[in-house]
């Protein structure tokens, strides 16, 4: 089995309802979706197909190992089975891991650079209105 929203966009929607792994501390399952740059986003070692969500949480991509790896008959019977296969080159894994730690580290930055310029504006707001009161107080 294997349904991307560009190719299937109706059947997929009956998979809406599966969320991505809630924490990223637990890592992500991050089996690739064969010729694609997709990466399953449920958590490791769970139940069913994979999972690709996009953007809001979005379903983009639902398989099953037989679209892991090869093609064969023998698999399509096993398919949806617990275990997740994982491709066999491990070091694409663990780079694309590292690509993904790496982006959420640099948005978790940027997230708090804001959060940071808007205390700080806030905080020279008050500032000036604290003056503001005191000037209006003395006269
Ligand atoms: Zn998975």
């Amino acid at each position: 089995m294997k349904l991307t929203i560009e190719e299937h966009p109706e059947t997929i929607k009956r998979y809406r309802h599966i969320k991505p792994a809630p924490s990223r501390k637990g890592g992500r399952c991050a089996t690739r979706l064969l010729g694609t740059s997709r990466l399953c986003t449920l958590s490791p070692g769970h139940s069913g197909p994979h999972v690709a969500h996009g953007a809001f949480n979005k379903v983009v991509a639902v398989w099953d190992a037989g679209a892991t790896v090869r093609k064969s008959e023998g698999d399509t019977h096993r398919a949806g089975s617990v275990v997740p296969r994982r491709p066999p080159r491990e070091g694409g894994i663990v780079r694309a891991m590292k690509d993904f730690g790496r982006r959420v580290t640099r948005y978790t930055e940027h997230f708090m650079e804001e959060i940071f310029l808007l205390v700080f504006v806030l905080a020279m707001v008050g500032f000036v209105i604290d003056w503001a009161l005191r000037i209006m107080g003395v006269r």
